[in-house]
């Protein structure tokens, strides 16, 4: 099933999207798409509706973060061996976190804003987890029995936010925009296999990142035991994997984000996102 939420911000409607690839209404059936929506007995009674029962949703609207009330997003760092050599970096002895504002969240086409004075915005294209069951000290073994389904996520960063004023990682990785979510969320049944998936991301047209998460340094069912043991992960909350080599900040020459550029993104399975870039507004 791929859930996702359409509609104007803050005001998009449940749906799904069917077999052809078109968006059905699911209002009539439940009123949103929300935390609780994730859990297993709810996604259950969801997966039971005929889509071609539900009306089709016309034209091409705006698709919103398909899981409305999301908690908390946590992301790992440094989790593609390409990619921590590409910084520079040793690797890390074990996942570096750190979370992103929940005010950073954007639908997966939404603009995505510079944030005022910003040289380095740069992108990061990633498996995002999402949880469907409450998650503390789990096992690995038991780990993927809490996903309640993956989707894209763009891990937008401003570089020297990031890493030239002091920390933490925070200040450069939740500007308003700087994470968008979808374009649905793709229920754990369609994903037998997590660590197998294509990653990519263009900017105007040019691929910057082509990937496998078959590169994690650590999978998602280890990540979700090792995140568990320090916060208890709450249905609707989103883990951002990591994001393999690509970005800009590791090219030679550095390049960066401007108004203008359009950055369109996709993981295999799980849709594609397409976000122009624009000055940050007040
Ligand atoms: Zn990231």
């Amino acid at each position: 099933m791929k859930l996702l939420r359409y509609g104007r911000p803050g005001k998009e409607k449940p749906g799904l999207l069917d077999q052809a690839g078109r968006i059905r209404d699911l209002s009539g059936r439940i009123e949103d798409i929300t935390p609780a929506t994730l859990a297993p007995a709810s996604l259950a009674r969801l997966a039971r509706i005929k889509p071609e029962s539900l009306p089709a949703v016309r034209g091409r609207p705006r698709l919103g973060v398909p899981v409305g009330g999301i908690g908390k997003m946590i992301c790992v760092g440094l989790n593609y061996t390409d990619h921590a050599k590409e910084l520079g970096w040793p690797l890390p002895p074990e996942p570096p976190l750190f979370s992103k504002a929940i005010s950073a969240i954007v639908g997966p086409d939404d603009d995505v804003q510079l944030p005022r004075g910003s040289k380095k915005s740069d992108w990061e294209v990633e498996l995002g987890i999402i949880i469907g069951r409450t998650a503390r000290y789990v096992s690995r073994r038991d780990a993927l029995d809490h996903v309640a389904g993956y989707c894209v996520c763009n891990d937008v960063s401003e570089r020297a936010y990031q890493l030239e004023r002091g920390g933490q990682w925070i200040k450069g990785k939740s500007a308003d925009t700087f994470g968008p979510i979808g374009p649905w969320l793709v229920t754990r049944d369609e994903v037998p296999n997590p660590q197998a998936l294509r990653l990519w991301l263009e900017v105007n047209g040019e691929r910057m990142q082509d990937s496998s998460t078959a590169k994690m340094i650590a999978g998602v069912a280890t990540l979700i035991s090792y995140i568990s043991g320090f916060l208890t992960l709450h249905p609707g909350d989103v883990i951002a994997t990591g994001t393999p080599s690509g970005v800009g900040t590791g090219r030679k020459p550095q390049r960066f984000l401007k108004p203008g550029d359009v950055m369109r993104l996709g993981v295999e399975g799980l849709g594609e996102q397409c976000q122009r870039v624009v000055r940050y507004k007040r």
